[in-house]
């Protein structure tokens, strides 16, 4: 694949992930010491992002607490981040994905290839994936995707966990599981990659309502019910939408434990108990809670649905389109709750 010379990596932000990369980039010989990391540069207290992070090794507004290893760089233009890297990580929220692609376009090699991101793009014709985004707008770059239960800070604080990649070339399966995988963060590549990238998006949705279900105080069995209805409309949607989905890639980190953790611990679940609690809206609720940090679940469902009402299936998929209706179309939170019990699954 990469014959000549150490391979140079780019991640973009993802502090937690380029701990582990920054890592693995010191220890191995095939990897080029240094990682850059594209930095979306702000102030904090009077600095910038990207000099706090190279002084003191730390990303203070995002990652607190947590040191980077010295060899991982901020940098604050993404196409000088990435001219020479040979393997790009993208770890940013995907609304932000087109804008980034248009400033790397003629600024990085050919055989960069990278991937992380839990989201879906709709065009005009149908649902897209950012990994399918990102290689149209960029020499269609082969993009892989890395999913799984890994909620940012327990992945920083060294807190064992598991990771899917999902990557159809052996070789390069291999050297992607070799730059992530450490003793507490073990890595799984199948070949099914659509499948994982689709789980890390879809999952966000669910997680949403069980943010509903804690809203309402219904308990932890009304949420397992949830993660339950939810993981069979992932599965039906990837069926009927993509090829070759293989079932059991829903048992990997990337399905099942994503989708445990994120109801439980993640920031859509929380944000939508919140939406619940204080009928504020969801904009005020993401800038009040999560100081700069974007939500995905909303979106992902508002992204979905557009393709289900377009395709006139949103009556397959009751859960996902409660979720989007509530977001976005003023229907009361209790109907959930209804589109629960009258789910066809239970016909
Ligand atoms: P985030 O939600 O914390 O968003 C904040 C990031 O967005 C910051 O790095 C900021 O610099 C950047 N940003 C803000 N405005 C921007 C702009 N105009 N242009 C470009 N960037 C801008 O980000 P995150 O949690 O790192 O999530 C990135 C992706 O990783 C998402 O798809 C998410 O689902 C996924 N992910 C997150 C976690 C987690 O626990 N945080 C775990 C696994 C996967
Ligand atoms: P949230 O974006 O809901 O925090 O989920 C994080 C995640 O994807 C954990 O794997």
């Amino acid at each position: 694949m990469i014959q000549n010379g150490q391979i140079a990596i780019q991640v973009q932000r993802g502090s937690a992930i380029a701990r582990i990369i920054g890592e693995n980039a010191a220890k191995y010989d095939e990897f080029d010491n240094t990682v850059n990391m594209w930095v979306f540069e702000e102030m904090v207290d009077g600095r910038k992002l990207t000099e706090i992070i190279n002084t003191d090794h730390e990303n203070v507004k995002y990652l607190p607490g947590y040191k980077l290893p010295e060899n991982v760089v901020a940098v604050p233009d993404v196409a000088d981040a990435a001219r020479d890297a040979d393997l790009l990580v993208w770890v940013l929220p995907h609304q932000f994905v087109p804008k980034v692609c248009s400033q790397l376009a003629g600024n990085i090699k050919k055989t960069a290839f990278g991937f992380l991101i839990k989201g879906v793009h709709i065009k005009d014709n149908g649902l897209e994936l950012i990994s399918q985004m990102i290689s149209e707008n960029l020499n269609e770059m082969r993009v892989y995707a890395l999913m799984g239960a890994n909620i940012a800070k327990e992945v920083a604080a060294g807190n064992y966990c598991e990771t899917t990649i999902g990557c159809s070339d052996e070789e390069r399966g291999a050297l992607l599981k070799k730059l992530f995988e450490v003793e507490t963060f073990r890595v799984v590549v199948v070949a099914d990659e659509h499948t994982v990238e689709l789980c890390g998006a879809l999952k966000n949705i669910v997680a949403v309502g069980a943010g509903f279900v804690d809203g309402l105080k219904l308990g932890d069995n009304t949420k397992a019910a949830v993660i339950r209805l939810g993981l069979m409309e992932m599965i039906a949607f990837a069926k009927s939408f993509y090829n070759n989905v293989e079932v059991s890639t829903f048992l990997e980190s990337c399905g099942v434990a994503d989708l445990i953790t994120t109801c439980y611990g993640g920031r859509n679940r929380k944000v939508a108990e919140a939406f619940v609690l204080t009928k504020k809206s969801l904009e005020e609720l993401e800038k009040e809670m999560l100081n700069g940090q974007k939500l995905q679940g909303t979106q992902t469902a508002a992204e979905v649905n557009r393709m289900l009402k377009e395709k006139g299936l949103e009556s397959r998929y009751p859960l996902f389109t409660a979720i989007h209706k509530i977001c976005f179309e003023g229907e009361p939170v209790t109907e959930f709750i209804t589109c629960l019990h009258n789910h066809p699954e239970h016909m």
